[in-house]
């Protein structure tokens, strides 16, 4: 059998650490970087399940529509989070996200480039992608996950993922641990980096 798909290696990843539900002992909220059509909104909001709270960011009112739409199809399975679309840029999330999220944010997800099907100029772009990083790495809590799944073989992708992986490589191990799960073989196709936020017990 083969390896499993970034995307669904990225979805493993958050829910093997993600502890459901709202409140400070159960497990705080989520973000989606890139809620694009949604699909990682609606993981998200699962996995979090009643209690908890998605935040799920795009700039474009096309995204979140296909987005809104995605929930409303699931809005009758019990099991789903409270979910907050913005209509904003990611690396606006440390000031969107409410300051009670700062420090408890158990998983934030990236899916790079632009979104299939839609406007292919409203694409992510690397200072601002880097931002929003930085953003995320605030807000999680100790132990939480950063996934992001970079498209080196789009226009623009190529760069962006090597501003990505040389950032992840650049961080201090003490601060958080970073991987690629990525095919060789494939050199353009699209590869997974992961970081997971050290807590007390790593040390
Ligand atoms: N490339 C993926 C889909 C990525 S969707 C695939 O092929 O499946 C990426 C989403 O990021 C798009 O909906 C786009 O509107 C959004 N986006 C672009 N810049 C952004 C920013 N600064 N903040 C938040 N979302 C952004």
């Amino acid at each position: 059998m083969g390896f499993e798909s970034v995307l669904s290696m990225a979805r493993r990843l958050v829910a093997e650490r993600l502890r459901p539900g709202g409140g400070d002992s159960r497990g705080g909220p989520a973000v989606d970087a890139t809620a694009g059509g949604g699909v990682d909104t609606l993981f998200l909001a699962r996995t979090v399940g009643p209690g908890g709270c998605v935040y799920a960011f795009d700039v474009q009112e096309a995204a979140l529509a296909r987005t809104r739409e995605r929930l409303a199809q699931h809005n009758a399975d019990a099991g789903l989070a409270r979910v907050e679309l913005l209509l904003a840029g990611h690396e606006r999330m440390l000031e969107l996200a409410p300051a009670e999220a700062h420090g408890r944010v158990q998983a934030v997800m990236f899916n790079l480039g632009y979104l299939p099907g839609g406007d292919t100029a409203v694409i992510t772009k690397p200072g601002t992608t880097l931002a929003a990083m930085e953003a995320a790495l605030a807000l999680l809590a100790p132990g939480g996950v950063l996934t992001a799944v970079l498209y080196p073989g789009h226009a623009g992708g190529d760069a962006e993922a090597q501003a990505v992986s040389a950032w992840a490589a650049g961080i201090p191990s003490a601060i958080a641990q970073a991987m690629q799960y990525r095919f060789v073989q494939k050199p353009h196709a699209p590869y997974l980096l992961a970081l997971v936020k050290r807590q007390e017990e790593d040390h």
